[in-house]
């Protein structure tokens, strides 16, 4: 059933005001239902998308032949662009909705940013023109009942924000800039047939008509709703997700333009009927007077709190007060939202499928990032130089079975260890008193105050090496020897073996 405002003004009251003020507040309440199917999805078998050659009907007629097909129209922009203007691979892009366009701002540094031009893809004059803002500090900082939370800041950490419209609008000037490559919007995919050295996309537009693609490699890119990804992982596609929820805004009486707030929790957790989970913010300055707050909480997929958006909204615009003061001239510019996929490796290395014959997965399909600090934009910055380099290796030497594709992927040891933290940021009423997460933290801002600032900036940069995580943890455990019954409480005999073993894979698998 698709969401309307009318049918939320009972239910979600907060919501269907600040919504109905939106002039496409309808759309993006659809949208947001959207995503939501996530939670039936992982609750029902994962449909068969990937089949095998001979279901292909004989009288399907190929529409188009690429190097390369992304199913998807965000991060994907950035590797086609790669792939199209430094490799002159032929490429297609085909979305749902609109290529290029995303329901999310990013906030990065400038220094990671300019990992891009490094990469091939912006000069660093067109890096420069995405940034509409750079703060001067940032905090992070938990709640203490008595006021006497640590509030600790770092620099040069998530301070550029940066219009991924913009952003992306330009990756895809430069695809469409080589002659031939393509992208379709409102342009779904269906299902996808294998072939011994080919595969053929099937993708339905908005009228219902099918078409069909040729392509050597078709790249997963469609984010959490995958279907390629559930199938692959056998429904199981995220191990802990973190639904995010915020506006673009003006006119807050109490946000100040020169200072991001990278975490920061206001009270407990909350233990409600149908939620308990401790709730997090995010503020960041944003272009001219704009300014840039998210909601968020961390779980497990599995966990029988109500996670999605449209609720999660609802408590937004019920508690914004509580975090920033709206003043009278306060004005929602446009919502942003989305489901920040994770995944925990139980083993040594990545034990997550990102691939099979013919198909890779990037990005949030793939679920390598970790939504602790940084997420997908950071992870595909970070790795998209040998993310392209490989694809285009491969490509050459027509190695594209499961096995090569598999190497060719975002898993970094460090980030995969840090996720696993995560765990402890997913509050659990069975074990945890209503503090625990805020105590902890509060605990962890502390020792991390104590070391030089690099430490901060490293574990917020997901750039942390395994020494100084060890020194982090056993500082901790020494300041708050709580953290280790936690430990046994919330990770048990498994989680905590999963743990050791993340952390082992770390030491031994260095990050490339
Ligand atoms: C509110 C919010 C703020 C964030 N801020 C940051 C940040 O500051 N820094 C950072 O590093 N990360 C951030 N992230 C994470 C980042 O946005 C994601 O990692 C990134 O968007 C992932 O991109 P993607 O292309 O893999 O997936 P998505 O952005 O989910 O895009 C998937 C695309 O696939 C399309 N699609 C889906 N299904 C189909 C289908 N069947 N057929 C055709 N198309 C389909 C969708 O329409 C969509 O356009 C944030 C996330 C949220 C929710």
């Amino acid at each position: 059933m698709s969401l309307s405002l009318d049918s939320i003004r009972h239910s979600h009251p907060h919501l269907y005001r600040s919504f109905s003020s939106l002039p496409e507040g309808e759309l993006h309440l659809q949208h947001i239902g959207e995503l939501d199917r996530y939670w039936e999805r992982v609750s029902s078998p994962p449909e068969e998308v990937i089949l095998p050659a001979d279901r292909l009907a004989g009288d399907a007629v190929i529409s188009g032949e690429y190097d390369i097909i992304y199913a998807g129209g965000t991060l994907s922009m950035l590797h086609a662009a790669v792939m199209a203007s430094t490799y002159g691979r032929k490429v297609m892009i085909f979305d749902r909705r609109t290529p290029a366009k995303s329901t999310r701002d990013w906030n990065i540094s400038r220094e990671e940013l300019l990992k891009l031009s490094a990469a091939g893809l912006f000069s660093e004059s067109e890096v420069d023109s995405f940034i509409v803002k750079k703060y001067k500090t940032g905090w992070v900082g938990f709640h203490r009942q008595d006021g006497s939370g640590k509030k600790l800041f770092m620099e040069n950490v998530l301070d550029c924000a940066v219009d991924t419209d913009r952003l992306l609008g330009l990756a895809q000037e430069k695809v469409l800039a080589v002659p031939g490559n393509k992208v379709l919007d409102r342009t779904t995919f269906s299902c996808c047939y294998r072939f011994e050295d080919h595969i053929v996309v099937r993708v339905v537009d908005l009228e219902g008509r099918q078409f069909y693609y040729k392509a050597k490699v078709l790249a997963d890119v469609m984010g959490i709703l995958s279907p390629i990804a559930m199938q692959l992982n056998r429904g199981r596609a995220q191990t802990h997700v973190c639904p995010t929820v915020g506006t673009i805004a003006s006119g807050f009486e109490s946000a100040d333009p020169e200072v991001g707030e990278i975490l920061v929790s206001t009270g407990p957790a909350e233990r409600e009927a149908g939620g308990a989970r401790q709730l997090i913010w995010e503020g960041f300055p944003g272009a001219g007077e704009k300014y840039i707050t998210y909601l968020f909480f961390y779980d497990e997929v599995e966990s029988p709190n109500d996670k999605s958006l449209v609720t999660l909204f609802e408590s937004y615009f019920q508690r914004l007060h509580e975090y920033k003061r709206p003043g009278p001239d306060f004005v929602i510019h446009r919502p942003v939202y989305g489901i920040i996929p994770a995944y925990c490796h139980d083993g040594f290395n990545r034990s997550r499928e990102i691939a099979d014959d013919r198909i890779i997965l990037l990005g949030d399909a793939a679920s390598l990032a970790s939504p602790l600090t940084f997420c997908g934009f950071g992870s595909m910055v970070r790795n998209l130089h040998h993310l392209t380099a490989d694809l285009d290796r491969a490509l050459s030497l027509g190695t594209l079975g499961k096995r090569d594709l598999d190497r060719i992927s975002a898993y970094e040891p460090n980030v995969a260890s840090m996720a696993y933290l995560m765990k402890f940021m997913c509050y659990n009423p069975a074990t945890d008193e209503p503090d625990f997460v805020n105590e902890l933290m509060n605990e962890v801002m502390i020792v991390l105050d104590e070391l030089p600032e690099h430490y901060r900036q490293a574990m917020f940069r997901d750039e942390m090496k395994i020494e100084e995580l060890m020194l982090v943890m056993s500082r901790l455990a020494m300041r708050y020897p709580k953290v280790l019954i936690a430990t046994w409480e919330k990770l048990g005999l498994p989680g905590s073996l999963g743990f050791l073993k993340n952390l082992a894979g770390w030491a031994f698998l260095q990050p490339r």
